[in-house]
């Protein structure tokens, strides 16, 4: 146990008035042991005092007696003698008077008939009060006897004896003696009383110091440890105030106001460093203390939670596209609707927050929370199948949802949160613009992409990899004019993996840089190899993004022209339109050193961006195909119909070629042709084949 303050001074106190009882007890001993010697010097001088008084006495009467007795001694007056003795022995003291004649024999002792009349005085004292020729004083523990000689001129005649009583001196001595005891009895019991009351005093200043020690100073101290303890546990509504006038009054104010700077500053930290400053959402960081404390309360009421990862299809399309303020306000608004739909789950305690970039993190509890959750995902979809108002312009955009339950998927936040990113992924992988359930499945799923990855690499030296071509038709003659080059990869174990799989792998771990070359450089010898048998079409190779932001694309491409023999302009370069806005200067740059090679350039996927027809005026590019959903749709939505026929009309007043892709039907195709699209590609038209299988349908 901890020795306190308040303690340590009871103990200090205990000390000192255990010390102060040991002193008055001593004070109180030696008054009493110099009251008993008092008592006793007093007894003696008393008894002194008092015997000596009666000795005089003694004297004095035995005096009278003789003055008195000289005559009728002489005489023998018999009755004299008796009168003078008799008045003697009236007083209360006198014991007897002996009157005795020279020879010591008694004469008279008061009584009528004197019985001892003529008989030598025989008691122990008689002897020396007959030889005495003077005054003698002889003293028994009864009486004191004084006897003096009776004389006529110098003749001795006899002599008178008084005895006096010691008895009333004494009950006089012992009663003055008993009353002087009484007497220091009461001052020692009153200094007695003094002391009892002198510690009592002291016991009552000791116990009044200790409450003021307490409540003036301990208990405050006390109060302002624990309001230190709280803040050290994070608790800062300390409310410290003192009307005091005094120090510890300045200590409890100064702390007071040092609690509200660090909660001043606490709050300040933790919205710098726990809030989002675009949303006003958690961040990560508060998000997983969030998540940790549901967590914790969740498994111990054996109840559900569920973490729901959303995260913006294409969103940085928009970056790309419109600008980084276009892309806040995109996700100010997409906050803003997740927040709208978790409101509709009903679970008050939602936590939503922004994990970074364009992820978000919503965490539901609550009954049947499965249900909830899937409930809240399509609240979400459906919201954002509004369209987002952007610098005056209708923007659509999804979100891919991944669900996690805990505790069935997993009972700690990072497991959760590892989950809930896996099933976001599936939902992306599945074509986004959906939401999906954690399942134990998908752990797999993220094993192939690692395996993925790992066995992209030297798969082409491994000879698993191939291009194959797709037609690409004029659309006004119906004549085969080039063909489109594809990557294929055919897995030893996973067999054939399509290139939307593995080009983004390959695009992440800069394996398309390597990729890409090799496929340029076997897509021109293909070429070539079509040129020399006679044909002359051209050769479209997709360049990935991380290609063109290389820097070297047209040294690579000026040397591959000049390894493999092919003419400059039987190459098309495709690049996706956001590939080129996302760093559209330097894009340009690139693409014009590329046209003085005499190489053409086609902007592919055109329409999913957001850059808008009147970027074209400002991109170098031979062409632009048209993305497929626009195709897909052309015959059922007008909207799409009146896109493409835009692009058409614009590509065209700008000297641009446009090529339709995903031509699946002879409608399609039509449609196309009608409306004066110069190329067109799709499965109706050639699915993707070999390069031997090309050169046949050319020659044909
Ligand atoms: P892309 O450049 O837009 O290629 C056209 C894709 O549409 C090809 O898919 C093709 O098979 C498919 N397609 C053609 N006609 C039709 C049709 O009528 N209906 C449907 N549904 N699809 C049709 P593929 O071969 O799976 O390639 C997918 C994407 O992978 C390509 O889109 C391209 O962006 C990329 N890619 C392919 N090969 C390469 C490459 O060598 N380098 C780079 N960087 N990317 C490549
Ligand atoms: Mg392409
Ligand atoms: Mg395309």
């Amino acid at each position: 146990m901890r020795g306190g303050l308040h303690l340590r001074f009871l103990i200090g106190m205990l000390a000192t008035l255990l010390l102060v009882l040991g002193v008055m007890g001593g004070v109180w001993w030696q008054q009493r042991a110099a009251a008993r010697e008092q008592a006793q010097i007093s007894r003696e001088a008393m008894h002194q005092m008092a015997f000596t008084s009666m000795e005089r006495r003694g004297e004095g009467l035995a005096n009278l007696l003789a003055d008195s007795l000289v005559n009728p001694l002489y005489y023998f007056d018999m009755v004299r003698i008796g009168e003078v003795v008799r008045s003697a022995l009236q007083q209360p003291d006198v014991m007897y008077v002996l009157v005795f004649d020279d020879q010591g024999r008694v004469v008279h002792d008061g009584s009528h008939d004197v019985p001892d009349f003529g008989q030598a005085m025989d008691d122990p004292l008689a002897g020396a009060a007959v030889e005495s020729s003077e005054l003698k004083v002889q003293w028994t523990d009864r009486q004191v006897d004084v006897a003096q000689p009776i004389f006529i001129g110098d003749e001795r005649i006899g002599g008178v004896r008084v005895g006096l009583s010691s008895a009333g001196m004494a009950t006089l001595e012992r009663d003055a003696v008993a009353t002087l005891s009484q007497r220091s009895e009461q001052a020692i019991q009153r200094n007695l009383l003094w002391m009892a009351g002198l510690f009592g005093t002291l016991l009552l200043i000791g116990f009044a110091v200790s409450m003021l020690l307490s409540r003036g100073v301990l208990r405050p101290i006390g109060e302002l440890a624990q309001a230190a303890r709280r803040m050290e546990a994070g608790h800062f509504d300390l409310k410290l105030d003192s009307q005091r006038n005094d120090e510890i009054g300045d200590l409890i104010r100064a702390f007071g106001r040092m609690g509200d700077s660090v909660s001043r500053h606490d709050r300040d930290i933790r919205r710098i460093a726990y809030g989002d400053s675009l949303t006003g959402l958690p961040n990560r960081l508060a998000f997983r203390e969030l998540l940790d404390e549901s967590l914790q309360k969740t498994l111990a009421s054996k109840a559900e939670l569920v973490l729901m990862f959303v995260d913006l299809d294409d969103f940085k399309r928009i970056n790309d596209s419109l600008g980084h303020d276009a892309g806040d306000e995109v996700l100010g608004q997409f906050a803003e609707r997740i927040r709208h739909s978790v409101h509709l789950g009903g679970d008050q305690d939602a936590v939503v927050a922004r994990f970074g970039g364009d992820e978000f993190v919503v965490k539901l509890g609550g009954p049947n929370v499965r249900d909830a959750a899937a409930h809240v995902a399509e609240a979400m979809l459906a919201e954002l199948q509004q369209p987002m108002l952007l610098q005056g312009r209708q923007v659509f955009l999804g979100a891919s949802i991944g669900i996690t339950v805990c505790p069935q998927d997993g009972q700690s936040s990072s497991v959760l949160l590892k989950n809930g990113d896996i099933a976001m992924y599936q939902a992306k992988l599945a074509g986004k613009n959906c939401y999906r359930f954690y399942s134990k499945a998908m752990d797999h799923a993220v094993g192939r992409r690692v395996q993925i990855e790992h066995d992209l690499r030297g798969a082409w030296d491994r000879g698993e990899m191939k291009l194959v071509y797709q037609p690409i038709f004029r659309l006004d003659s119906g004549q085969l004019v080039g063909a489109e080059a594809l990557l294929r990869w055919q897995h030893p174990e996973l067999g054939i993996i399509p290139p939307s799989v593995f080009i983004d792998v390959a695009e992440q771990t800069g394996l398309i840089e390597s990729l890409g070359s090799l496929a340029l450089s076997q897509a021109c010898q293909a070429a070539l190899r079509w040129v020399r048998e006679g044909a002359a079409p051209f050769v479209s190779v997709n360049i990935s993004a991380r290609q063109l932001r290389a820097g070297n694309l047209p040294e690579v491409v000026a040397g591959t022209l000049a390894s493999s023999g092919l003419p400059p302009d039987r190459l098309h370069l495709e690049l996706t339109e956001t590939t080129v806005l996302s760093d559209e200067e330097q894009a340009i740059k690139t693409l014009e050193r590329l046209r003085e090679l005499g190489v053409k350039i086609w902007l592919d996927d055109f329409g999913t961006g957001f850059s808008g027809l009147s970027h074209l005026r400002r991109v170098p590019v031979d062409g632009v195909k048209i993305d497929r959903s626009f195709i897909a749709d052309v015959l059922r939505d007008p909207d799409d119909l009146a896109l493409t026929s835009a692009i058409i009309a614009m590509a065209h007043s700008l000297g641009i070629t446009v090529v339709g892709e995903g031509v699946e039907n002879e409608g399609q195709f039509a449609v196309l042709k009608e409306r004066g699209c110069d190329h067109a590609q799709g499965y109706w038209l050639g699915r993707p084949m070999s390069g031997s299988e090309l050169a046949r349908r050319l020659v044909s």
